[in-house]
Parts: C-alpha cells; structure tokens; sequence
C-alpha cells in the first residue's frame, strides 16, 4: 500500500481476496505445512483489520483461532460467523490439473485446494460484512467472526475454546455459516439437522495363538466366526438394529420434513444406478433418502482377522476384528447408544471368546426447526426465526427458487457442541455442491453461487440489523 492511501472498509473485490487466502496452503494435519497456517492466519487477522474490526488470534494447544470482532451497542443483534482456514492435504498432486495452491478461474469456477471448503464459502460472509459496512458504517449489527483452524482434523480446541469464553459468545443470537453442500446451483439447502456420530472398535480372542486347522478345526470357537454371528446378530432382516434401546431419542419425521425432500426430486432408480447397486436395503416405511437423514444407523466399516494373503493358509485365527460406527438423530445421546452396542456385543459373546469393545470419538445429532412449521418451538429466539426468514427470502431472490429446509446425514459435532454450550443455534447455507470435488483433486467453486452467497449473506445480515 502507497503511503498516503486509506483503505476503505469494503473496498476489495472477494475474488481477488479469495485467491490471495487459497495462495496459504494451510493444511492443519500436517506439521510441514506451520508456515502456510500462519500465513492463512495472518492473511485473515490483515483483512479483518482492513474491514475494521479488532482482531484477535487466540493460541490453543495445536492451531490458533482467528476471532474478528465488531463490537457496539449491547441491544444490537449479534451474530456469529463459524468458519475454518484449515484445508484438506492436496494429495495426489498428480491427480491435479492445476496446482492445487495457485488458484486459478476457469470456465466461472475457481480452482484450489480450500475453494470450497471452506475459504470460498466463508468469504462470501466477509463479503458481505466488508460491503455492509461500507455501505453503512453506523450499521446496528455486532457481529464476531471466528474462524478455526482445526475443523478438518475433528476441531479438537473449539470445545474448551467454546467453554472458556461462554459469557462473552454465548450473549450472540445466532450463528451463521456456510459448510454444508447443496445440490446444485439452482437448488439451495438450508441445512437443519446433522446427524451425531459414536465410534468404536471390538476385537475378539480365541486361542492363545493360531491354531492348525487340521489338529484343531471342530474343538474351539472360531473368532471370526463368532465374530460374525454377533455382528449380523445387530441387524434384523428388516434392517431394523437389533441393540435394546437404540432407537430411543429418535424424532419423528415431520409432514413437511417428508415434503421437502420430495421436492429435492430425487429418484431412488438414478441412486441406485450411481451406486452400481440393483437393490436398495433401508428400513421398512422409510425411503433410503429418508433414512439417510432421519435414521439412526450402525454400521460396519471394517472387519478382519485371520490370513489375508495370496493362496491359502488352514488355520483357526487367534483373533478378529471389527470396526463399527453409528450415525445418530434427534434427541440420541453418542455416550448412550455407544454403551447399548457395547452391551449388546458383550452379552452376545460366545463362551471360550473373549471380547473387548473400545470406544473412540463421538458427537451429538443437532436439530432446529424453522419458523413457520407445525413443530416449529414456541419459544424459539425472535432473532434466529428473523434470520431463517431472511434466509427464505434472500435466496428465494437470489436464486430464483426457494432454499430446501432439510436434514443431512452428515456430522458436524461442533454445531451440536455450539448449541449445547453456547445456548445457539446455527443458519447452515450450503454454498457448495456435489461437483465441487472437496477433500479431492481440482477441487473448486462455483463464482457465480459465490456471488449470489455474498448478495443473500448482505440481505439476511441487514434485514437482522434493520428490524
Ligand atoms: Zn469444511
């Protein structure tokens, strides 16, 4: 910058400011990659700055959170925008057609690791904060940006983050963000429910060691088998879990929930064919995109033990193991439903087995309902419905097509762990899409749905402000 010249508040152009953030390779599971999280860090602290805002970086025990303040009077609305500069490792690099840290537009998307998830996304938000203010600088608005960077590697410092600075965060209204997917660019999804998740892994023992199948085949219990028996013994032939309890806290599919999604006008034919699939299996009475979003699940995700190699080796295995997952809804407690499947596998372990289930990480399903619907809480906060309204209409405009209210299957424990420390709920924008290739090679936006995502953020941020 030229002595002499004053940046104006919102005087930058997104696409331009984009490309500068991507140029960080701020990859948050890898140590080589310290100089381009900094970088990333203090690209955003520079622009906060530039925007007006007081910024501060506040260190964790691995990568420190970028929180962008502005501040005012204590009856404004006070929203919060979540966010992470963190990216995914770019490997392959072969795999790339340009490389995956020098941004590049071509055919009206920008191409570069981190484009869609989550520096595209997140700076519409800081688009539109930046023009907002230009536009009006006595804006009655507070708003706090607090970007992580720890998102793709399980967000392990936001929780104690979260509970060390309740007071000052927990006093916002609501929390705005954009990290979800939509399905195309026509069809935009307000995202109002994420699914939990509990994780563990069982192992079972037999012998002390491998045995010789010929001098010992017929006189012990086999692990893999037992191992097995006890896993098919969790689904019955409905696909329906079979462990006491499991189903307990889950809510019901509303009305509306179901019309949504029949709007979404997806076809079960063109799933499976995508899948290579000639059969569908979810439960009884649920479409498989119904299930997908409103079911809890148990799966398995590996399963092993035994000789893996070429040819064949006639032994009875000494041990075996499985790893299991369960996608959690509604009101389901991860702690709970883990401790129901541990029970159930213990209590189905044959004699002359020994078991073992250890559980790994665990989030809690998140849900809000909108304003408007049959179930939509009484005592919801006037200026999250504001907000959801504002988010009806702004994309309505925007986009020509009104935004799907739905459900994901996927999860996000930390929008759960927001609204159970902080007391907020979360308006979830999706502003990326299936093609977008996140976590993958030539992963990219689209600048038009980044365009139109900083005209919607500016509206819904202006209607709060303004009511
Ligand atoms: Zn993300």
């Amino acid at each position: 910058m030229a002595d002499g010249l004053v940046l104006i508040a919102g005087m930058f152009d997104p696409i331009e400011k984009l490309k500068e953030h991507l140029r960080h390779a701020s990859v948050s599971t890898d140590s080589d990659f310290k100089e381009g999280m900094a970088g990333s860090r203090s690209f955003l602290s520079t622009l906060f700055s530039e925007m007006g805002l007081s910024v501060e970086i506040v260190d964790t025990d691995l990568h420190p959170i970028v929180l962008a303040k502005r501040e005012g009077d204590s009856a404004w609305p006070h929203v919060i925008v979540y966010g992470h500069y963190d990216v995914q490792p770019a490997d392959p690099l072969g795999l790339w057609e340009t490389k995956p840290f020098e941004p590049e537009v071509r055919d009206g998307r920008i191409y570069a690791r981190g484009a869609a998830d989550n520096k595209g996304p997140q700076m519409a938000h800081i688009a539109a904060v930046s023009e907002l203010l230009d536009e009006n600088p006595d804006l009655p608005l507070r708003i706090t940006f607090l970007i992580e960077g720890e998102e793709e590697i399980g967000s392990p410092s936001l929780l104690p983050f979260l509970e060390s600075r309740r007071e000052e965060l927990a006093e916002a209204d609501l929390v705005l963000l954009s990290d979800t997917v939509s399905p195309s660019a026509d069809q935009l999804v307000v995202t109002v429910g994420l699914r939990g998740i509990a994780v563990m892994d069982v192992e079972f023992e037999g012998p002390n060691s491998d045995l010789h199948s010929g001098l010992h085949g017929g006189a012990v219990y086999n692990p893999v088998q037992a191992l097995c028996e006890v896993c098919a013994s969790l689904h019955d032939a409905d696909n329906r879990v079979t462990v006491p309890g499991f189903y307990e806290g889950v809510t019901e599919v509303e009305d509306w929930e179901r019309e949504e999604l029949d709007r979404l006008g997806s076809d079960e034919g063109s799933y499976r064919q995508f899948l290579g699939l000639d059969h569908l299996h979810s439960l009884k009475g649920y479409t498989s995109f119904e299930a997908i979003r409103y079911l809890p699940t148990l799966e398995f995700n590996g399963i092993g033990g035994g000789y893996q190699g070429e040819g064949s080796k006639t032994i009875v295995p000494a041990k075996a193991m499985a790893k299991i997952s369960c996608r959690l809804v509604g009101n389901q407690d991860p702690k709970i439903v883990g401790e129901r499947v541990k029970q159930a596998i213990l209590e189905r372990v044959p004699k002359g087995i020994t078991a073992r289930v250890t559980m790994g990480h665990q989030g809690a399903p998140y849900m809000v309902v909108p304003p408007g619907k049959p179930n939509s809480p009484a005592d919801a906060p006037q200026r999250l419905n504001d907000a959801f309204r504002a988010t009806e209409r702004a994309i309505t405009e925007e986009f020509d097509k009104p935004p799907l209210f739905l459900r994901e299957g996927g999860s996000i424990p930390i929008i759960a762990d927001i609204k159970r420390t902080l007391g907020l709920d979360s308006v979830m924008i999706g502003l990326f899409l299936p093609e977008d290739n996140l976590h993958a090679p030539n992963e990219s936006m689209d600048l038009d749905v980044l365009k139109k995502g900083i005209r919607v953020s500016k509206r819904v941020l202006n209607s709060l402000a303004s009511e």
